[in-house]
């Protein structure tokens, strides 16, 4: 079986991504040498190229080899050397960067990635001339795997990732700290901040919570709204935190009703969110995050949407922010209704694709192309879908655009501070923020939150193709700089000296004064005014521009000054949050550059003449309505799926069943395996064939045993209502899925090696996972149960508060009715119910499970 991932442009896009081009005399002279690898999809290459490219990376290998360790600088122009040398391969200009140049380090830096088109695609035979398609899957043939390109992931959705990174030749590395590239989803830890190298990236900021905290997200807007003045910042709806400010909430609820939308102000996915006509019906014991719900949404044919548009930030000090062209727009899958009989549907009011996906009505689009169809969008399809209906899709767009930049503003100063705090070298730090954006009926986007590690899973091939491209542009547009084993064993001890007196940033302002020695084109105004710093700033904006791909950036722009120059300091550029600012003496503050002021004259101003061009504007936002290029789609070998067979798994049955009755135990990972694969088997059948009576099952068990997943406090107001059962699935559903969810993380820790005596081997037990079936995997754990009289699926063998086993009656869904009564009744979850009249009601349904076919045997525990 073939999986497919798209990419953009071009058709036979493994075969090359970056070609680096230099050979020993490209760089004589220099000290040192790094590559800056940037992340490019999408090249088909000739033989002509491919040849060059193979002769090149001989010479890069050589090269290496070699124990030069001579140093140029980063960001510049190229030298007429590796320009003629290029100049064999370039298709389109606009595609290729190459840029060598000397900085104030000293450092060298060569930044190439491919040409993106070729006329010529590459034959069979030809293809077969340079790489194997073995060599394309892990991209062995790619420069970034010559050039040792690493990268380590640390907690994160990794499948798409991976898969890019790996046919880009880039490498894993684990517990090593000698990555080009670290990925992680969760915040960075101060530590690992403080011992980047200069070649090292890593995808976030420090304190970046000021503004990926939904609560800390709001504060410092608020703090803002003072100090600006609200029509300035009216960007969020109307937010509490409450217990802390549960009057304020009061006072507010009667001066304008509910009503209101109760959120954790630290979940994400629609955890835990639900909306409530009045204060008083929200409970006083949690920190919660409680908003003004905006009633009057944009709805495509009659569906409640919201957005998710991918913000990229380079840079904090200059602020230097991109949105990407392409975003995802999420319909809920029930027809928007105001009435407020209705606030209990998430299908209807929440618009995350983790709730609705379980709805049995949601649509996926099956094909890349189809942008418009079913409850996932893209960005680029509402908005010429707005336009067809006459909607001005121009503001819409700006108002987004100045959306984000306000909320980025309002929580930059913070995360400046700690750049200087933590991170050494100006370039470590990238990130890309996931903002969720609502638009009500009058077209005014709302900020809802903004999401650290926003999902890069994918469920759709639409979803593939925006995402795929999306991070392919990232790194294109970051860059992630290779440097030779010996440039890199050179810094490590540099830096490794370096860190231990300061951990603050090398090159910093106005100490450092090279002037350097330039090839001044003609025309070219002189940047020789400026500091070290500042000229490394301003070369890195420009060449991360010409390599944004489908990135616009959004800040700076021409009229920067105009639009937010009240919000930045005028000494300092910093956008400034605190109302004493003046009297401050905090590091950030007296600071004796203006990066803003400096980047946005160099870009922009240095013209006298210069006046500010609409058109630059409307192009920008016309990028918005395009679609994405259709990509090419890349093979990816992926492992053969075992075709369950029926038969097998009747054989594997009965062999299981024999060895359990015989003796034989399932060790703790065998039981929670087998019993997540029954839950999810469930959670299928509870999805596409709502059944009353298991949902109700699997509400109680998770009620009384669901840990962190909460239970339906959605249906609090339900007792009333006619709960309509295709929703009341879906919430079911999305319940078990977050409870499924951690269980089988939790499940990674009892993974066991070894077969120990007594217990069913390894190997045999796969064999039986791998065809079983539900029926299968519940008459195991229903023998199991029976014969052992414990119930490891669910409790440590050593647990004290293990209830006694109840009888598990035999037949179709015995095991499942049985499973709310092998749950102990105590703990949080009995809490929580007892708000949920819904639970009340059906609470006794299964307290006794009377119809045992077989009683245990015995009751051991270890
Ligand atoms: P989460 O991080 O859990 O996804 P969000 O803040 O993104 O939380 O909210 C989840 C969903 O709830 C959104 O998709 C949106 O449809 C809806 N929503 C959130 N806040 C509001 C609001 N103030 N008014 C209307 N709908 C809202």
């Amino acid at each position: 079986m073939e999986a497919t991932l798209l990419c953009r442009n071009g058709e036979n896009d493994i075969s090359s991504l970056s070609l680096p081009l230099c050979s020993n005399e490209d760089l004589s002279g220099s000290k040192q040498r790094k590559i800056y690898v940037s992340i490019r999809n999408s090249v088909n290459i000739n033989q002509t190229e491919n040849s060059d490219f193979q002769s090149t990376a001989k010479k890069m290998n050589k090269q290496y080899s070699s124990s030069d360790t001579s140093m140029s600088s980063e960001g510049e122009e190229p030298t007429r050397n590796i320009k003629n040398k290029f100049r064999t391969l370039k298709k389109n200009p606009n595609d290729i960067h190459t840029n060598l140049v000397e900085d104030v380090s000293k450092e060298s830096c060569y930044d190439s990635t491919t040409p993106a088109k070729s006329t010529t695609n590459i034959s069979a035979s030809e293809e077969d001339e340079c790489v194997t398609e073995d060599d394309e899957e892990c991209g062995i043939a790619m420069p970034a795997y010559k050039l040792k390109i690493t990268y380590k992931f640390i907690q994160t959705e990794t499948k798409l990732l991976r898969k890019i990174f790996d046919v880009h030749g880039l490498r894993e590395v684990e517990g090593d700290n000698n990555f080009n590239l670290l990925w992680t989803g969760v915040h960075m830890k101060l530590d690992i901040l403080r011992n980047l190298a200069p070649y090292q990236r890593v995808n976030h900021f420090p304190r970046s919570y000021e503004l990926t905290r939904k609560d800390r997200l709001y504060k410092n807007i608020e703090r803002m709204q003072h100090l600006r003045g609200m029509k300035h910042f009216d960007i969020v709806p109307q937010s509490f935190i409450l217990p802390l400010e549960s009057r304020d909430l009061i006072i507010a609820h009667n001066k304008h009703r509910g009503p209101w939308i109760v959120k954790p102000a630290a979940s994400s996915r629609g955890r835990g969110i639900f909306i409530v006509n009045s204060p008083d019906q929200i409970p006083q014991d949690e920190q919660v995050l409680v908003s003004k719900y905006i009633v009057d949404p944009l709805c495509i044919d009659g569906h409640k949407c919201d957005l998710r548009v991918y913000v990229l930030v380079t840079s904090f000090d200059p602020l230097i922010i991109y949105l990407y062209k392409e975003g995802i727009v999420r319909l809920a899958t029930v027809r928007y209704d105001r009435n407020a009989d209705n606030l209990w549907n998430p299908c209807m009011h929440l618009c995350n694709y983790s709730i609705n996906k379980y709805h049995s009505d949601y649509i996926r689009s099956s094909d890349a192309q189809d942008e418009d169809v079913g409850h996932k969008w893209t960005l680029s399809a509402l908005l010429r879908h707005l336009k067809i209906q006459g909607c001005d899709t121009h503001q819409l767009m700006l108002n987004i655009e100045d959306l984000i930049i306000k909320a980025i503003l309002a929580c930059a100063q913070t995360i400046i501070s700690a750049c200087r705090m933590f991170v050494p070298n100006g370039n470590n730090c990238f990130e890309l923020y996931g903002f969720d954006i609502l638009i009500d009926n009058s077209l005014k986007p709302w900020l809802l939150e903004v999401n650290l590690s926003p999902s890069m899973g994918v469920d759709s091939p639409l979803d593939t193709k925006v995402k795929a491209c999306l991070i392919a542009d990232l790194l294109t547009c970051v860059g992630i700089p290779a440097y030779s084993p010996e440039v890199r064993s050179h810094y490590d001890s540099k830096w490794s000296r370096f860190r231990s007196s300061s951990c603050q940033r090398s090159i910093n302002v106005t100490s450092v004064s090279y002037k350097i020695k330039k090839n001044k084109k003609k025309g070219s105004v002189s940047t020789d005014h400026l500091t070290g710093e500042e000229q490394r700033i301003l070369r890195n904006a420009r060449l991360q521009y010409s390599r944004r791909g489908g990135f616009e950036r959004i800040f700076p722009t021409a009229d920067l000054m105009q639009r937010y120059g009240n919000f930045l300091d005028s000494t300092n550029g910093i956008p400034i949050s605190t109302p004493n600012v003046q009297g401050q003496t905090f590091q950030t503050l007296i600071m004796q550059h203006n990066y803003n002021q400096m980047l946005h004259s160099n870009l922009y101003c240095q013209d006298t003449s210069y006046t500010i061009d609409d058109s630059l504007e409307k192009n920008r936002i016309k990028q918005y309505e395009r679609a994405l290029e259709n990509g090419s789609e890349i093979p990816f070998a992926k492992k053969p799926a075992v075709e369950k067979s029926e038969e097998e798994g009747r054989r594997q049955r009965k062999l299981m069943l024999k060895k359990i009755g015989t003796g034989s135990e399932l060790t703790q990972f065998q039981a929670r395996q087998t019993f997540s694969l029954y839950l999810e088997s469930v959670l299928k059948r509870i999805t596409q064939d709502p059944r009353d009576n298991h949902e109700k099952i699997i509400l109680k068990f998770l009620n009384k045993f669901g840990g962190s997943v909460k239970p339906p406090v959605l249906f609090r107001n339900t007792q009333s209502i006619k709960v309509i059962s295709k929703a009341r699935s879906a919430m079911v559903a999305k319940l078990l899925g977050d409870f499924l969810e951690n269980y089988k993380r939790d499940t990674e820790a009892y993974v066991d090696s070894f077969d120990h005596f007594g217990m069913i081997p390894s190997s045999a037990y796969h064999q039986f996972l791998t065809h079983a079936q539900e029926s299968d995997l519940e008459a195991v754990l229903t023998l199991h149960t029976n014969v052992t009289g414990i119930m490891p699926f669910l409790y440590n063998r050593c647990g004290l508060s293990v209830p006694p086993t109840p009888p598990i009656p035999s037949g179709l869904h015995g095991f499942l009715r049985a499973l709310p009564s092998m749950v102990s009744s105590s703990g949080v979850a009995r809490e929580v119910s007892k708000y949920d009249g819904y639970f009340k009601n059906n609470d006794k349904d299964y307290e006794n499970v009377q119809d045992a076919s077989i009683r245990p045997k015995s009751s051991r525990r270890f």
